[in-house]
């Protein structure tokens, strides 16, 4: 099951770690309010799952599901929702947690799309960011890891679908795929 992704990049105690220093930060920065934590489908369910968890601050979760198309030559007006969240973030304080920050596409787009619902304030969450990939500039206001250009699989990530399962984030090395 694990051929193809046996080598570990990030061992369980480490992100576990990681996520406890995350979200002690996010304490932190919204002590005595109110998150509403929208997790980005599917890759995130895990990782907001471990940051909720740790939090002290009071959170309610939704989330959302995104298709992202083109190359990262393409603006951010190329990200189409497909299961919105049914919250109302007018007012609120809203953290969108992602597994993963690599073109920027994404992120750029939801954050674009989210902003013109009037949240009181909004930050972006990431576990992993590969900043060498990045197409469209685009910060993350809490990163968990910075990684290198590499296909990573576990933790919630998934290759068409497996892996997700895996406690270990792992670097996914198809002998047929170009990013091997
Ligand atoms: P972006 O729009 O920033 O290029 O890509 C974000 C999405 O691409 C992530 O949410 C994730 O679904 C996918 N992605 C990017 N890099 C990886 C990776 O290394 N592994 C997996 N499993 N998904 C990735």
């Amino acid at each position: 099951m694990v051929d193809s992704a046996t080598e570990i990049l990030l061992p369980k105690e480490d992100i576990l770690r990681r996520v406890a220093e995350l979200a002690a930060m996010i304490d932190r920065d919204y002590a005595g309010r109110e998150l509403l934590v929208i997790g980005v489908l599917k890759g995130a369910f895990i990782f907001l799952a471990d940051i909720i968890r740790a939090l002290h601050i009071p959170s309610s979760v939704d989330f959302v599901m995104i298709s992202s198309y083109g190359s990262g030559r393409e603006s951010s007006g190329s990200v189409v929702i497909k299961k919105d969240i049914d919250a109302l973030i007018a007012g609120r304080d809203i953290l969108i947690v992602e597994d993963i920050l690599d073109t920027g596409i994404t992120l750029s787009g939801l954050v674009d799309i989210m902003k013109k619902r009037n949240p009181a304030s909004l930050r972006v969450c990431v576990l992993l960011d590969k900043p060498s990939r990045r197409t469209i500039p685009f910060t993350a206001d809490y990163v968990g890891f910075s990684i290198p250009d590499a296909f990573v699989v576990g933790y919630g990530l998934d290759c068409n679908e497996k892996y997700r399962h895996l406690p270990d984030v792992r670097i996914f090395r198809d002998p047929e795929s170009s990013y091997a």
